[in-house]
């Protein structure tokens, strides 16, 4: 089926020039850019996109790194998108994450490092997660 999916450079992918290296492996594996845009993400909107995470107490530091700096929000379109981006993406640690994801790859942060420095896991992308999530997180920042 095709599907839509959101996909968000954070700040520590943008900070390090792999935007466009990120978006070309979305867009080599057949999906396709239909919206992108660059904003500085507010509390507000990060609140609402982390909805399910606000409670955790990795929270805050999210906020903190997510509002760091510029971050590139991208939709992309294909076949079966929802599970083929994140399968592209990787796992959240990017120390755990199998070569040939774009964590995996380009990830340079670990959850051990970023727990003893009590921060967020820098990893460089953020992909929704259903169908359900992509559907909320695209009305949530395209509008
Ligand atoms: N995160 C973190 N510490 C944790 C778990 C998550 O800093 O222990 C951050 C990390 O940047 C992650 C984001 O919170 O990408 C959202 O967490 P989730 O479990 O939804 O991971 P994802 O879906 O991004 O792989
Ligand atoms: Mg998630």
């Amino acid at each position: 089926m095709i599907e839509r999916t959101l996909i968000i450079v954070k700040p520590d992918g943008v900070r390090r020039n792999l935007t466009e290296e990120i978006i070309r492996r979305y867009e080599d594996a057949g999906l396709k850019v239909v919206k992108r845009k660059t904003l500085k993400a507010d509390a507000n909107l990060l609140r609402q996109h982390y909805s399910a995470h606000v409670q955790k107490p990795f929270y805050k530091g999210l906020e903190n790194f997510m509002s760091s700096g510029s971050v590139v929000a991208v939709v992309l379109e294909g076949d079966d998108a929802v599970a083929r981006v994140r399968k592209i993406t990787g796992a959240t640690d990017p120390s755990k994450a199998e070569k040939g994801t774009v964590r995996g790859d380009m990830g340079i942060d670990s959850l051990e490092k970023a727990d003893k420095e009590g921060r967020a896991i820098e990893n460089l992308v953020h992909a929704s997660g259903t169908i359900e999530e992509a559907d909320k997180e695209i009305k949530l920042w395209f509008g």
